[in-house]
């Protein structure tokens, strides 16, 4: 009997690991695409790190670049650059993608948590 409600025990306890760890996959599979990070680099150097699941205004190099973050996008929208290049770019959300103002020597790259563990392997 003490051995049956072990068992049973051990198979309700797999069961609960087993459903944390799909809403945990789940979790991560949905985040992939909407609510990752993006990073702010200048010249480099990291600046910043942003939830793209929160609308914010972020100004970057000291407001030569004005990154706006909207509904799980980032997207330049001004920036003081003669090309304009970066705000041509379309709004980023996905994981990899990025802005790159190449005159002030900013990088706004989109990245999930999980990405960036991937990428320590294999670097
Ligand atoms: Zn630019």
């Amino acid at each position: 009997m003490k051995i049956k409600l072990e068992k049973r025990d051990k198979l309700l306890i797999v069961i609960v690991v087993c459903v944390a760890l799909c809403a945990f996959l789940a979790h991560q599979i949905i985040g992939g695409d909407g609510a990752g990070k993006v990073t702010v680099k200048v010249n480099g150097e990291l600046k910043g790190t942003y939830s793209l699941a929160e609308d914010q205004t972020i100004e970057i190099n000291g407001g030569t670049n004005i990154l706006q973050i909207k509904n799980g996008k980032a997207d330049m929208t001004e920036a003081d650059c003669p090309d304009q290049l970066c705000v041509n770019q379309r709004a980023i959300s996905r994981q990899g993608e990025s802005i790159i103002c190449l005159p002030h020597k900013v990088v706004v790259e989109v990245e999930s948590s999980e990405s960036s563990e991937l990428d320590a392997v294999t670097n």
